[in-house]
């Protein structure tokens, strides 16, 4: 099946034309700059060189599929001889709280769901609406699915999910725990399951997610147990310029004593805090690495903060499951960084992680168990792939209506 899978965001729309039974991905690309002026579509086909279209004027989401489309049936650089050829759209959605405990059918009643998430995400559930909409404009007819970042988690017990807060706020605005990347932590608890020849079953893992935003789950037999992301993404780990964690009453006295107002709290802890926060420069952890071997002060301290905290969640969530089979990395940070993992397992072979340095450093980007042959806790490697999932669940949705 022939499927479109987007990734609408405010400003981008991320793109994978997917082919199930064939080739996999056959195109993808982005839309940049969408309601500013300059916007660019950049699209690439397998083993070929990038293709960068600047279209002029500013464009909407409707314009930017419009544009997805004539790329990706343009006679030069295009994949797909005819528009017909689309026989699925899968949306990657970020907030679908209690409504979506699963991916979906996108249809009117579907649509209304979504629409009442949107006080829980009013920063990432508009844009992907909109994509929805632009796509039901630009492809008509064309069944679309929706498959939600909070999801998988949906599966946490109460205990785990509420906050210490007076219940009636729960009932009354579903203040909780939700959790994101829970496709990725679907896929790679999956993946790791797979290469450690077991049933997911009867596994206890803990997937750590790092990238520029980053978060980790306790995974029980395949069912998220616990993750650090909160209600929105700002909570858990440090990442590359949200804080993570910190006493709930620290936004309340920058509130008071910077005299910021709630927006401006939010932009600070989402867009300048973390790592960005500590170092004054840097949110790629590539950048942040380079400055560390300079001796650069904060670079040190950041990365130091940034590996103490996925370690504290590793020891929490070995806790919480009463045992742990494996450690599974993934995302830009974890799939990449070899110097990021080790310091993250130091000092853990007391709980049976340990790693082997030369396969450690071998697992750029790859399917790779690093474990050293004393460990009784695996430690692996896996490129997450949330396009995969998207397509997947799409083409099982659509088989099924
Ligand atoms: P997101 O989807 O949240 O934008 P990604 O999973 O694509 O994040 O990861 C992006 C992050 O991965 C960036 O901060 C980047 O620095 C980091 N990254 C990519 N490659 C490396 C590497 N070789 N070493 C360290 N960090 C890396």
């Amino acid at each position: 099946m022939k499927i479109l899978v987007l990734n609408c965001g405010s400003s981008s729309v991320k793109y994978q034309l997917w082919d199930t039974e064939g080739d996999g991905v056959l195109a993808k690309g982005m839309v940049q700059r969408i309601g500013i002026e300059n916007p660019l579509l950049e699209h690439k086909r397998p083993d070929e060189d990038k293709i960068k279209i600047e279209p002029g004027g500013i464009i909407d989401h409707t314009k930017a599929i419009e544009l997805i489309i004539e790329a990706v049936i343009d006679e030069n650089y295009g994949v797909i001889g005819d528009i017909s050829e689309i026989e699925a759209v899968g949306h990657r959605l970020v907030h679908g709280a209690e409504e979506f405990a699963g991916s979906t059918i996108v249809t009117d009643e579907a649509l209304a769901a979504m629409k009442r998430c949107i006080p829980l995400a009013p920063l990432h559930n508009p844009a992907n609406i909109k994509g929805i909409e632009a796509c039901l404009s630009e492809l008509p007819g064309v069944p679309q699915a929706g498959i939600f970042d909070t999801a998988f988690h949906q599966t946490m017990p109460k205990f785990s999910y509420l906050y210490g807060l007076p219940i009636e706020l729960y009932e009354k605005h579903k203040i909780r725990r939700y959790g994101f990347h829970g496709t990725s932590h679907y896929y790679v608890a999956n993946k790791a399951a797979e290469l450690m020849g077991r049933p997911i079953e009867e596994l206890k893992l803990i997937t750590a997610h790092l990238g520029n935003g980053a978060s980790i789950a306790a995974v029980d037999g395949g069912k998220s147990l616990d993750t650090s992301m909160g209600m929105t993404p700002l909570e858990g780990l440090m990442m590359g310029t949200r804080s993570g964690d910190m006493d709930p009453y620290v936004p309340l006295f920058i509130q008071m004593h910077e005299g910021l107002t709630p927006e401006e709290t939010s932009n600070l802890l989402n867009k300048k805090s973390g790592v960005l926060g500590i170092t004054g420069k840097y949110t790629d952890m590539r950048d942040v690495l380079e400055a560390e071997k300079t001796g650069d002060e904060a670079a040190i301290l950041a990365i130091d903060m940034y590996c103490y905290r996925v370690k504290k969640y590793i020891g929490a969530y070995s806790a919480a499951m009463g045992g742990l089979d494996a450690l599974v990395f993934t995302a830009g940070v974890g799939e990449n960084s070899d110097e990021i993992r080790a310091k993250i397992v130091d000092g853990l072979s007391f709980m049976g992680i340990e790693i082997d340095a030369k396969l450690n450093y071998d697992a750029w980007g790859i399917l790779l168990d690093i474990s050293s042959p004393h460990a009784t806790v695996r430690t692996i490697c896996v490129p997450t792939d949330e396009e995969f999932v998207i397509a997947k669940e799409t083409e099982r949705l659509v088989n099924a209506l």
